[in-house]
């Protein structure tokens, strides 16, 4: 057993332990030398004592100024009171009944001073803080150490003071040897190459830290750490796709993907001809393919998937196409069957010979419609079954299922593709679209285990989407125009999407508070609320479907033919809703972001995104790919309130700046937190990244996935690697734990 597994009861005494289990959740050595420092403070300068608010648990280092000790008025006994200052403010300390600190807490003296800030007539203080004098000899003996030396910081509670803590990793520390370097993660040569400190010298730059130096040296390391275990799990993982058996799958001389290509009323971009060409190749393999197509609305994905769905029903097999919402399968299985025509009426009369069937399952169809697509994929008379979450219901059985498509991934998780794909003998073939563009090195982390291929064109004659920013505030005239151009533009006989961040319940007040907002539909249109909360400012509930759909329909827009869609309605009201804007009976669409994904109708010219600053950037750049879908140019205006200046106009100047999709993406991600990044709505999976930046790392990310593909390649199982083994086991562990507790709440 490895010194890092020890009970912490038996290395540093069963009352620590105690409050460092409790407190914080440590039971090991281990899992204490992991509590690394949340930040250093310099001994050299003071806290900044101008800084503190009330209700914060702070650790100070401050010098003693005065210290009086009077009785008390109303009870008996006395009060110490003791100023420390930083030189720049001041703190109080109070102690009750407590004379004898009077011996140690010396004007003149410094020291470190924790407990949770409060306010008590106008003075900052700490009650009973916790405090540990520094010795006057660490000056003498070396004021050059002294100043440089870096406190470590750690979250800490009024239980449990950060110095404690510090006390306890220095015990734990202290009796600790080389050979905890065998338990070291990081293969020898690995460290060697890329100059990275052994385990133990990381353990003490980082709880012991000389200088500033060491903190760096050790973080790196912690990086190194997070990247290459997470790069060595996909390794491991594509390895053992690559050695799983699936049956390869190609298309018929004479057969349906031939005549499919016959009947395309266009020809294929060069792009769309390239990724083709992957597929067939990956379908053609006897293991599965695991591939990820990326590309920009409108870059033709649908296309491409049913080219490959037709590879597979040619090779007598099936294919599945997974849809997050009854909108988008209910769409899919129009697009499909209308680019099909003739070729999706296989067995029926005046159908093509070679044809095929595609079924739609959704958990809203009524029991008839639902049989009968059961039978169809289960007697393999559908190719290709279209369908939602429904499609993962036991009683779905197909007779060869040899590819699954999975359009949008990110509102899937991973278990659920897995379900899906446990339906067959062999496991099929994967592929997975997304419209959202992916950085190479989010691709290279989150989505490691997939290949990627990418669309980077729009099929020629695509309209190009004009987008503007409309301040409400500083150019009023701008807004009234927008409703005017609306007007015109139905006059013209085309339509328009309003879109709102919120769905919205009663008119008004309906007493949304700002937490309350973020629970509406995807809960993303909000993620952007803090920066733009101007100093504090109490805002107004943003702009909602139910009240500006009334507001538009008697007021500016007045005569037209205003319709809502949002998430909270029921399926078929959706669908009728989306038939009725699609056959062209509606001519402006107040509607939430559920028609980001997908939509298609190309006779949609303009959209206005109101409370514009409340939504992301990739997420207006979603949005905006549902209009100019067809031969007239597309219009964006993004009405918003933010201020010029604030950063929540740069975003929306950012989007009316470029319509590239990958530098709006890394826009995104400079902006938001790596955790929203990563987290559970992006990909299904929830473990985000602790120490590494995705854009920041990016050379760092790149050399520890060439190192583990490398190290996997040559050892699979990690047989000569036991310390990486146990690391990567564990962190395939944890995973497991946080996505039972993502599915727990999905
Ligand atoms: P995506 O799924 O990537 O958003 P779609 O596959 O829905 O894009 O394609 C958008 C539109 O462009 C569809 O109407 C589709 O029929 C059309 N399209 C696809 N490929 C081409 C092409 N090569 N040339 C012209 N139009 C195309
Ligand atoms: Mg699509």
């Amino acid at each position: 057993m490895s010194r890092l597994q020890e009970p912490l009861a038996r290395a540093i005494g069963d009352k620590t332990a105690t409050v460092l289990a409790d407190g914080l959740g440590l039971h090991t050595v281990g899992e204490l030398l992991r509590h690394y420092p949340r930040r250093y403070a310099e001994r050299g300068r003071f806290t900044d004592l101008a800084e503190l608010r009330p209700d914060e648990h702070v650790t100070v280092l401050a010098e003693i100024a005065a210290v009086s000790r009077r009785p008390m008025r109303q009870r008996r006994g006395s009060l110490l009171e003791v100023v420390v200052t930083d030189g720049h403010g001041r703190l109080t300390l109070t102690f009750f009944n407590q004379p004898w600190r009077e011996q140690e807490l010396r004007a003149g003296r410094r020291g470190l001073f924790a407990g949770k800030v409060s306010s008590f007539r106008g003075k900052v203080q700490l009650t009973h803080p916790d405090y540990q004098l520094l010795d006057d000899e660490d000056v003498v003996e070396d004021p050059a150490a002294f100043t440089d030396a870096l406190i470590p910081v750690y979250a800490a509670t009024t239980a449990l003071p950060s110095w404690r803590l510090a006390k306890a990793v220095r015990t734990v520390l202290d009796t600790l040897d080389e050979t905890v370097d065998d338990a070291d993660p990081l293969p020898e040569l690995v460290r060697a190459r890329h100059r990275l400190p052994r385990l133990r010298a990381m353990l003490e730059f980082l709880h012991q830290p000389r200088s500033a130096h060491d903190v760096a040296m050790a973080r790196r390391r912690l990086r190194w750490e997070e990247a290459f275990l997470l790069q060595t799990v996909l390794a491991q993982r594509r390895a053992a796709i690559e050695a799983t058996p699936a049956t390869p799958r190609r298309a018929t001389p004479g057969g349906l993907l031939e005549a499919f290509d016959a009947r395309l009323p266009f020809t294929l971009t060069a792009g769309q001809r390239e990724v083709g060409a992957q597929l067939a190749a990956d379908l053609a393999e006897r293991h599965p393919m695991h591939r990820l197509l990326q590309g920009e609305v409108g870059s033709g994905k649908t296309v491409v998937a049913l080219r490959a769905m037709l590879t597979v029903v040619d090779a007598g097999g099936q294919a599945a196409l997974l849809a997050p919402t009854e909108v988008l399968a209910q769409q899919h299985h129009r697009v499909l069957t209308a680019l099909l025509g003739p070729l999706a009426e296989g067995g029926l009369l005046g159908g093509a010979e070679s044809g095929t069937r595609v079924a739609l399952l959704t958990g809203s169809q009524g029991a008839a419609a639902r049989r009968r697509a059961l039978l169809d994929a289960a007697s393999g008379d559908a190719g290709i079954v279209v369908g939602t979450h429904a499609l993962l219901e036991e009683d779905v059985t197909f007779v060869d299922l040899g590819l699954v498509v999975v359009d949008e991934q990110h509102r899937f998780g991973v278990e659920q593709r897995d379900t899906l794909r446990a339906k067959a003998d062999k496991p099929p073939h994967l592929l997975v679209m997304t419209a959202t563009p992916i950085p190479r090195t989010v691709a290279m982390t989150v989505f490691g285990d997939l290949e990627i291929s990418t669309l980077h064109e729009l099929p020629a004659g695509r309209s190009i989407v004009a987008t503007h920013v409309v301040p409400v505030a500083e150019k009023p005239a701008y807004f009234q125009r927008t409703w005017g151009r609306i007007r015109e533009e139905v006059a013209a006989g085309r339509q328009v999407y309003v879109v709102c961040p919120r769905i919205g319940e009663q008119p008004a007040s309906d007493g949304v508070t700002m937490d309350g907002v973020a629970a509406d539909e995807t809960g993303d249109a909000t993620s952007t609320a803090d920066d733009a909360d101007v100093a504090g400012e109490r805002r107004r509930p943003p702009l909602a479907v139910l009240e500006v759909a009334p507001m538009l329909a008697e007021g500016p827009l007045a005569g037209l033919r205003v319709d809502v869609l949002h998430g909270r309605m029921p399926a078929e009201d959706k669908e009728a809703v989306m038939r009725r804007f699609g056959a062209g009976d509606v001519d402006v669409l107040v509607a939430t972001t559920v028609i980001e994904v997908g939509v298609d109708v190309p006779n949609a010219t303009v959209m206005v995104v109101v409370d514009a600053e409340r939504f992301g950037v990739s997420q207006l750049h979603q949005l905006r790919g549902r209009v100019g879908r067809g031969d007239a140019p597309g219009l964006c205006l993004l009405v918003t309130d933010a201020p010029a200046g604030t950063p929540a106009r740069g975003r929306l100047d950012a989007v009316a700046a470029t319509l590239d999709g990958f530098e709006l993406a890394r826009v995104d991600l400079e902006q938001r937190r790596e955790g929203d990044v990563l987290g559970s709505s992006q990909s299904g999976r929830r473990s985000s990244l602790r120490w590494l930046g995705v854009i920041r790392d990016e050379d760092l990310i790149k050399a520890a996935r060439q190192e583990a593909g490398a190290l996997v390649a040559a050892d699979p199982q990690l047989r000569g690697h036991p310390a990486l083994a146990a690391a990567v086991a564990t962190l395939i562990e944890g995973e497991r734990a946080d996505h039972l507790d993502y599915l727990d709440k999905a």
